[in-house]
């Protein structure tokens, strides 16, 4: 039987993703990864092996003992993390994902599914609708390593015909799982502190408007990217994603709404500094046109949902 394979799948965005593969695929053809044996609980759905992908001689038998077909490569070092143990971040950004994207090539894989995100932008790249195609100089290691990623993508696609998909995301938001040390995470954070009732300290400005977008959009849009035919995947490197764009003050404001008695203080620290690197918001076009991307959320659907269903959610 073809498996997927997910490395780094107790992650914030893989713990969704991983599951709705799951419900797609069949538990029993998805195995998820990830580095240790504690993160087994979260995957009663489906298999789970655990798996450092820096170990390539372990990570290729399974890849053939298990004849994986599909794989989907979410483990990183991101942004906030990055910045603190950049050479690490480095290797293991760059080093998992050539190993991936040659395992592609010589076990001729079905697809690759590998994401990129707003970090690739730096400071010199219009802020306000941020074209698909535009000048691009990172000034994070995780942006320089997520910029190097994509041109190894479309390198792959081009040269060796490898069927890898990517986009970039904007800071992901999930109620499902603790946010794993990017520049976004405040926007998760700030709802755990809402339902606690405790006064929240943002590490942003509250005008620092930012990309953002929930995870169900971010799933939707994994699973219809990877669902597409490969002649509307137009762009090998990675598309521009787009769902909502707000700043600190306007999510503190859509909570309010629940929550009147809610307060905030801003006392912004380094990633304010990467923050004002990235764009405040995103044109997807291509997207749209290529493979019909639309989201679902808006700001104050988002609060409503995840008001509703995180105080009934256990980690
Ligand atoms: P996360 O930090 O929550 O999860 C990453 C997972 O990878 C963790 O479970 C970790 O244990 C695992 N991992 C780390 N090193 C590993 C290794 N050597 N071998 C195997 N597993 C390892 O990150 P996330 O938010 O789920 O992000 C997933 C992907 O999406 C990353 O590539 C990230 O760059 C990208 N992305 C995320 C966001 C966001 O806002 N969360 C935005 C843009 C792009």
């Amino acid at each position: 039987m073809e498996k997927i394979l997910v490395i780094g799948a107790a992650g914030q965005l893989g713990s969704e993703l991983t599951k709705s593969l799951s419900e797609l695929y069949g538990g029993e053809q998805v195995i998820a990864t990830d580095l240790n044996e504690a993160a087994k609980s979260k995957f009663d759905y489906c298999r789970f092996e655990v798996l450092d992908i820096m170990d390539q001689e372990a990570a290729k038998d399974l890849i053939k003992k298990e004849n994986v077909k599909q794989i989907y490569h979410l483990a990183a070092v991101l942004s906030a993390t990055g910045e603190k143990k950049p050479l690490f971040a480095w290797d293991l950004n760059m080093d998992s994902l050539l190993f991936v994207l040659e395992m592609a090539r010589e076990f001729k894989l079905d697809k690759v599914y590998w994401p990129s995100s707003i970090a690739v932008f730096g400071p010199n790249t219009p802020k306000i609708n941020t074209p698909q195609y535009c000048v691009k100089e990172p000034n994070t290691v995780y942006g320089i390593s997520k910029q190097a990623g994509e041109r190894w993508c479309e390198y792959y696609f081009q040269k060796y015909h490898v069927d890898v998909r990517s986009l970039r995301y904007p800071g992901l938001i999930g109620y499902k799982s603790l946010p794993g040390g990017g520049t976004t995470d405040y926007a998760v954070d700030i709802y755990h502190k809402a339902i606690a009732g405790e006064k929240f300290n943002c590490f942003l400005r509250e005008d620092s408007y930012l990309p953002m977008m929930y995870m169900p959009d971010a799933i939707k849009a994994t699973l219809d990217l990877m669902h597409a035919p490969s002649e509307s995947v137009k762009i090998r490197s990675s598309y521009n994603l787009s769902a909502i764009s707000f700043a600190p003050k306007d999510i503190y404001q859509s909570i309010l709404k629940h929550y009147p008695n809610f307060e905030i203080e801003y006392n912004p620290d380094f990633r304010q500094a990467i923050a004002d690197s990235w764009p405040d918001s995103i044109d997807d076009s291509p997207a749209q046109k290529d493979w019909g991307w639309k989201p679902d959320y808006d700001l104050d659907k988002m609060t409503k949902d995840i008001l509703e269903n995180l105080p009934n959610f256990s980690f």
